[in-house]
């Protein structure tokens, strides 16, 4: 799966009435990301998702799910995810041993490093081509993106289709007399 997807997805309904959010903590942000964290850089990288987050509603159209108190607006999302991008100021080297071969160097720390990668996997997915198929899953509760693997793909998951035919059968059935 796209890196950004699976950012956007590190929070999830809880299957309650709730959230769950893979990034809650420090050490959640660590197990995910694989780089050491405190609160500052979570508080960091949980803006950036929510900014991510909320420029795929807009993408997608989502009607408003369970996550809807965490979106800003486009403008504000744009500023969080150009600016996270912007941290790791990149040169270009040329080295020259057997071949020539570009490598780019930058003198960020880690904390910088994660935010500006997942920063410029969204501007480069939500700028590409995929983008187009990017949905917003329907179903009841559920608050995950999805890119479409074939055109009559209509949710995230098969199991989130069964619980949106129950969950029409349901309604349907209660609005009989
Ligand atoms: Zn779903």
């Amino acid at each position: 799966m796209a890196l950004v997807l699976e950012f956007a997805g590190t929070v999830r309904h809880d299957g309650h009435s709730g959230l769950a959010d893979d990034l809650a903590t420090p050490d959640g942000l660590a197990r995910w990301a694989g780089v050491p964290a405190d609160e500052a850089l979570r508080l960091r990288v949980v803006e950036l998702r929510w900014a991510v987050r909320s420029l795929f509603a807009h993408a997608t159209r989502a009607a408003e799910r369970m996550d809807a108190p965490h979106l800003m607006d486009v403008e504000r999302a744009l500023r969080i995810v150009n600016a996270a991008a912007a941290r790791v100021p990149r040169v270009a080297q040329l080295e020259w041993g057997e071949q020539p071969r570009l490598r780019h160097l930058d003198s960020a720390d880690e904390g910088d490093r994660l935010l500006a990668t997942l920063a410029t996997a969204a501007i480069e997915f939500l700028a590409g081509d995929a983008r187009a198929d990017l949905r917003a899953c329907p179903a009841p509760r559920c608050i995950r993106y999805f890119v479409k693997a074939h055109p009559r793909q209509e949710w995230c998951k098969p199991s989130c289709g069964n619980r949106a035919r129950v969950s029409r059968h349901y309604h349907r059935a209660r609005a009989l007399p």
